[in-house]
Parts: structure tokens; C-alpha cells; sequence
């Protein structure tokens, strides 16, 4: 009889060895997580292609034949075992580099076979390396129903599993046994009411389906069910959680807007709020006076205007008594923060102080101490400020900017610093595409500003080759004599990186040549801090009109009279990234340009990429665009956002439509079952119940 939870070595064909082997490479240790483990692609065992139909540039295809002859050729790491396999219509050359003896042991010539792989073309002949092979004779290979299967399920290993003889194929026809002690039908994981509303597929049959599929389109209905299944889970998860901390954690009430507010908006405020900020401080101030916690996103593009929303939700905070905390990502922009915040207030009878890592000393036990005291009423600050040492008189509100870069245990530790937790407002100018902001931050409230100040244009952008870089010149030149400014930056991965450095300095003596009337700055991150402050102070107030700079400007700079955003190596940079730099222009009034450089030679990928960046000036098309071309994996701030959770078949730049549907559903169960008692709806709550149990990593979503 099967059950999930027995030990996956007692499975026919495992034993001690391979179950330990799949524990440490895959994680499964039972039988249920074996059921679990899904194919990630599958061959087409329908069409067997002729040698002679076949070229380089096909995907995985099968062929049916013989080898004639095997040698082993090559000494040292080129060794290599080469078969010669023909069907008749042709030949084709198989390679192995690893496994010989096991390979040369296994096969035999003038055997029929029948192989699957990856046809190239090396040395003017067709070679697979690696093919998968099996006896063409059927009653060799055990078959789940008669006559054998269109598509052939292929799993995912590691290289330690193949040497250890445990390829795609061996674990196909470990599954095979494993579904043979299956007998019974799998209990269904989603409530039936559910299952019935969406037309899914049933639990039982979506898992055979996913294994071995019976045609393409009880497999689609398969991947469909499973994908919904995982996300329904997660959202029920974060859905169930936000309205327990709704209910239960209570939270400052910030009743009324007074005179700090009414002075700034009516005397200080140097210009009309945007429609979008009018909304958003509304949204934000009317979460804020409920007597629950606030935790809400703000997203807007760059030069959208966050700072201001911010500072107005900080008076609010002010006009009710409370402090608040401003934490930034770098210093910089800490300190740019600190300096746009004092020029906003002018006058006004309000303190706002800087902590970050740098301030150090006497002058850090002055601000600690009247942080105490509260006469602070705004802090800006970097990490610095969730030490513990760090103690406010009333902290009402915090506001992160840049999110993506602190951990959801940071934001966390700020909320533990006193009984009841302050308000959290998170602004991000990393637009994050709605399918994922709902898995990452499915527990926030979600605010757009969505409009741009006025008076903007957009900023013109172009991809041009290094090799004409007397045009980038000439572009440059015009500006300058029309009295603007240029940013021109270089990638910098890590910022000890030599050959960058080289690069940028180098870059540096290019621009001083060729612009030998104009000064230029250069900033980069092995500079002490004081003497980057000194060059971007020079940028800042005119007296150097080219800055040369890694992207230590990335956040932060605000320069409206710089017209120009040169881009070296374009293609080093993620898009999301390109749009910010993107953003440090264009915030004048003046038409700016942004000239993205590279090589002749890039892949098609980045020509894409780029492409985007020159056909849209919009930060949430852009990260769309970016999470297909890259998948979420790689998108900017998933790694850092301390999500680092798995999905097993869900496909976040794909599946955004199943998404909508799981979470709508999600969403309705838990207004439909409040006390979570309905008996129609037990499965939901158990499995949700379960997974949590067996999965380390939802404790991250919530
Ligand atoms: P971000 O959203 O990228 O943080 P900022 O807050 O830095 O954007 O705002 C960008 C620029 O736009 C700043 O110079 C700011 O003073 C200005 N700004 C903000 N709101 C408005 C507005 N309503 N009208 C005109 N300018 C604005
Ligand atoms: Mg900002």
C-alpha cells in the first residue's frame, strides 16, 4: 500500500545508497516527495526522426538504430568513448566523457536501439553527447498502460547523480515503480467546491498526467491544476496572515492632520501635489487612523516624487505626537535624503537628524540621546538605525525606501522595538511586476503613484556602437554647449573589481581628451567617502559638468541640470538598473537624452533587452519585459528580499493569470470560511496546515 510518508529506500530499485543520494541532491527522503518531483520537459516518443531528416540546429529529437562501432578515443580529460550509430538513412556520432566503462559495458553493437538527445554539429558530422539510450524492444521498458507513451518524462539530476548512474531515465523508471504501489486513488489536496468552480483536473489524475502524460493536452490540464494548487497554497497562506495581524495587532491612531501638516502644505510646499501623491498621502492617511497596523507599498517610478509622500506622512505623524524613522540603502542617499528634507522644510521649527555608520562619537551619543528625548522628529538613517541601541521616545512610523534591498527580518526587527509596532510605509522605484509583488509582498497593501510630476518629457533613448564613439562625442558636445550636464557611467560588479576600475579610469582619461575645455568629475567606490562627497559636490553645484562615475549614483543623485545618461557596457547592466540610472536625467524641464554603449558583438538576448529599454520609458512594462526575458530568479531584489522560496512548477513570468484565479479563490475561501470550520472546506486548512509543516521556507512568506 502506498504512503506518502515511507522512507523512499524501500522503494524497488532505491536501497540505502540512492535514497541517500536523492536526500542530499534532490531532498527526497520519502515516497511523497518522490510523487512530488516533476518532470521538467518531455521528449516526443510519437515521432522517431530518419538520420537524414536531421540537423544542428533541431531540440532534443529520437532516433532509432544500431551502433556499429565503439572506441575509446583521447588521453587525460579529452578521453572519450565515440559510437557510431546509423539507422540506415545516415550516421551520427555519440560522445560520452563520462561513464565509459559503465557505457562501453552496457551497449552493444548491432543491438537495435532507440536514442534521444541534443543533435549539434561538430566537425562537420552530427555527434550527440550524452543521449539517453534504451532497448527498442518494448517488453525491456515497463509502460504504465499498454502500448507505450507519446511523451517521455525527463527529470532533472546532478552531476554526482549521473556518475552515480541515477540519469533522467533511471529516475523515470524509479517513478514507474513508484506509481505501480500506487492502487488507490491520491486523495484530493484542493476542497472539492473548488476543484468543481475552476474545472481542475482531479489531484490524482494531475499526477499521473504530470509523469506520464497521455496526450498534450491532459498533460496542459495537469500543469494547470498543479500550478494552482501551488499558488492557491501561498496566497491562502499570506491572504490567512494579513488578516490575523489585521485583527490582532493593534496600531497607533493618528486621528488628526494639524498644523505641521497645514504649514508645510500651505506655506512651504514650493508646488501642486500630482493627482497620483494626492491620492496616495489620502490612501496612507486613512489607513493610519484605523487603530491597526499600517503596512503598505508605495510604488512609483523614479522622479515619480516618493520623498515628498513621504515627508507629508511624517508630519502627519508629527501632528499626532509620534517620531518617525526614514532608513535608506546607502549613505548617500541617507545624507541626499536628510539635505532634500531640510530644503522642503526651510524654516519650519522641526528636527530631523542623520544616523548612519558614519556617525560616530560624541556626535552620536548627542543625536541617540535626544532621539530619547524626542526632540527628534524625523530620523534618517541607514542599517545603522535597527541597532538595539537605537531607542526612539514615540516611533510612529517607519519609512523604507528601497525595500528590495532590506530583509523581511529587518523590517521585522523595527516592529519589535517597541510594544505596539509602529505604521511601515515601503517605497520602491524598482517596479516590481504585479505577479510577483503578490507572492513577495502578497501580506502589504499595495499605493501607486502612478503620474509624473509635470512638465516632464521623456527622455530619449538610443543604443549606439562602441565603434562610434566619435558620434556619442559630438552628442555630448552639443549639450555641453547648451550648458548641461553629463552623467557618464560604468559597470562595476563588485566594487574591488580591478579590471573595472581600470576600465573606468581609463574611460576617465578618454572623456578629459576628448572634452579638453570642460572639468570632469570621477566617483567611484574605492574613493574615501569624504573625497566622493567632494567630486559629487562638484557635479551637484556646476563647477565640473561630466561625471564620471560606477554606479555608486545609481540612487540618490538629483542634478536637474544634467541632460545626458551615457551608459558604458550596457549590456553588463540588469534592465531595472538601466531604468533607474535612466531616471537620474530628464528631471529638469529640458528634453534628455540617455545613450546606452556596447560592442558589435552581443547576443540576441541583450539586443532584446536593450531594445526594451529604447522602445519604453515605462519602469513596470520594463520589469515585466525583464522577468520574461530573465525569469524571477534573477530579477533584482528577489535574492535580497529573504523570499527565497522555491516553486516547484508555478512559473511567475508565466503563469500570471493562474496566479489571479488563486489568489481570487484564496481570497474567497477565507471570507466564505472565517472560522475555518466549514466541512467542504477542511482539505484547504489541513494541507495548508501541512505545508507549512514540511516546507522551512514559507516561513519567509509570512
Ligand atoms: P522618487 O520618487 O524617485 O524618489 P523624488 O521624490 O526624488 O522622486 O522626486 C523627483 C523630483 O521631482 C524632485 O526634484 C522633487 O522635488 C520633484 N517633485 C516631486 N513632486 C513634485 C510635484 N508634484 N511637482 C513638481 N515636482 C515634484
Ligand atoms: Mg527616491
Amino acid at each position: 500500500m502506498f504512503q506518502p510518508s515511507t522512507d523512499i529506500k524501500y522503494l524497488q530499485g532505491v536501497g540505502p545508497q540512492r535514497a541517500q543520494l536523492l536526500q542530499k541532491e534532490l531532498d527526497i527522503s520519502t515516497m511523497g516527495d518522490m510523487l512530488h518531483y516533476y518532470p521538467y520537459r518531455y521528449v516526443d516518443r510519437s515521432k522517431t526522426y530518419r538520420i537524414a531528416e536531421i540537423d544542428g540546429n533541431m531540440p532534443h529529437v529520437q532516433l532509432s538504430g544500431q551502433i556499429i562501432s565503439m572506441e575509446e578515443i583521447g588521453e587525460g580529460r579529452s578521453r572519450r568513448l565515440v559510437a557510431r550509430f546509423t539507422d540506415g538513412t545516415g550516421w551520427i556520432e555519440l560522445v560520452w566523457f563520462q561513464g565509459l566503462k559503465y557505457v562501453s559495458k552496457a551497449y552493444k553493437v548491432r543491438t537495435p536501439y532507440t536514442i534521444f538527445g541534443k543533435p549539434t554539429i561538430f566537425n562537420n558530422h552530427l555527434q550527440i553527447n550524452h543521449p539517453d539510450i534504451e532497448n527498442a524492444d518494448p517488453s525491456l521498458t515497463p509502460q504504465r498502460t499498454e502500448g507505450g507513451l507519446p511523451f517521455r518524462p525527463h527529470y532533472h539530476t546532478t552531476e554526482r547523480m549521473k556518475k552515480n548512474f541515477l540519469a533522467s531515465s533511471t529516475v523515470a523508471r524509479l517513478m514507474q515503480n513508484l506509481f505501480l504501489l500506487i492502487t488507490e486513488p491520491l486523495p484530493e489536496t484542493l476542497p472539492q467546491p473548488i476543484v468543481d468552480e475552476y474545472h481542475l483536473m482531479s489531484h490524482d489524475e494531475a499526477i499521473h498526467q504530470i509523469h506520464f502524460p497521455t496526450t498534450p493536452d491532459t498533460l496542459r490540464r495537469a500543469q494547470a491544476r498543479l500550478k494552482f494548487e501551488e499558488l492557491f497554497y501561498i496566497q491562502l497562506s499570506i491572504l490567512r496572515y494579513a488578516k490575523n495581524r489585521r485583527q490582532h495587532s493593534g496600531g497607533y491612531i493618528f486621528s488628526t492632520v494639524g498644523e505641521a501638516f497645514n504649514t508645510f502644505y500651505f506655506h512651504y510646499l514650493p508646488f501642486q501635489l500630482t493627482d497620483a501623491q494626492k491620492r496616495v498621502v489620502r490612501e496612507i492617511r486613512q489607513d493610519m487612523r484605523l487603530g491597526r497596523q499600517m503596512n503598505r507599498l508605495l510604488q512609483g517610478d523614479v522622479g515619480s516624487g516618493k520623498t515628498l509622500v513621504a515627508l507629508l506622512c511624517a508630519l502627519i505623524a508629527i501632528d499626532n505626537g509620534y517620531q518617525t524613522v526614514i532608513m535608506a540603502p546607502t549613505e548617500i542617499l541617507a545624507e541626499q535624503h536628510l539635505e532634500t528634507l531640510r530644503n522642503f522644510l526651510g524654516d519650519m521649527p522641526l528636527r530631523i537628524e542623520l544616523l548612519t555608520g558614519s556617525v560616530k562619537g560624541k556626535r552620536r551619543k548627542e543625536v541617540l540621546s535626544a532621539l530619547l528625548s524626542g526632540s527628534i522628529h524625523i530620523l534618517i538613517g541607514t542599517h545603522a538605525v535597527i541597532e538595539d541601541n537605537v531607542q526612539f521616545h514615540r516611533l510612529g512610523l517607519a519609512i523604507i525606501d528601497e525595500q528590495h534591498r532590506f530583509g523581511v527580518a529587518q523590517r521585522a526587527k523595527l516592529w519589535n522595538k517597541q510594544a505596539t509596532p509602529p505604521h511601515i510605509l515601503v517605497m520602491t522605484a524598482t517596479p516590481i511586476p504585479r505577479t510577483l509583488a503578490m507572492t513577495l509582498y502578497g501580506d502589504l497593501d499595495v499605493s501607486v503613484i502612478d503620474q509624473l510630476p509635470p512638465g516632464r518629457k521623456p527622455i530619449k533613448t538610443i543604443h549606439q556602437f562602441m565603434a562610434h564613439i566619435d558620434r556619442i562625442h559630438a552628442a555630448m558636445r552639443r549639450e555641453l554647449q547648451a550648458g548641461h550636464q553629463i552623467y557618464v557611467v560604468f559597470p562595476l560588479i563588485k566594487e574591488t573589481e580591478k579590471l573595472d576600475l581600470q576600465n573606468l579610469e581609463q574611460g576617465y582619461a578618454d572623456i578629459c581628451d576628448a572634452f579638453p575645455d570642460y572639468r570632469v568629475s570621477r566617483v567611484h567606490g574605492q574613493l574615501l567617502p569624504a573625497e566622493k562627497d567632494r567630486e559629487m559636490e562638484a557635479f551637484a553645484t556646476g563647477q565640473t559638468q561630466i561625471l564620471v562615475a560606477t554606479t555608486v549614483i545609481e540612487v540618490g543623485v538629483n542634478v536637474p541640470n544634467a541632460s545626458v545618461m551615457v551608459i558604458m557596457n550596457a549590456e553588463r547592466f540588469g534592465l531595472s538598473q538601466l531604468h533607474q540610472l535612466r531616471g537620474r536625467v530628464g528631471r529638469g524641464a529640458e528634453q534628455s537624452y540617455c545613450i546606452l554603449v556596447t560592442n558589435y558583438k552581443i547576443s540576441d538576448t541583450t539586443r532584446k533587452r536593450l531594445q526594451i529599454m529604447v522602445d519604453s520609458t515605462d519602469g513596470f512594462e520594463i520589469a515585466e519585459a525583464d522577468l520574461k526575458l530573465r525569469g524571477p530568479g534573477d530579477l533584482e531584489g528577489t535574492q535580497q528580499s529573504g523570499m527565497a522560496f522555491d516553486l516547484k512548477i508555478a512559473n511567475l513570468a508565466r503563469d500570471g493569470q493562474i496566479l489571479n484565479y488563486a489568489r481570487a479563490a484564496a481570497g474567497r475561501l477565507i471570507d466564505t470560511d472565517p472560522e475555518e470550520n466549514l466541512p467542504q472546506y477542511q482539505t484547504a486548512w489541513q494541507q495548508l496546515a501541512l505545508l507549512r509543516d514540511s516546507n522551512t521556507n514559507w516561513g519567509a512568506i509570512s
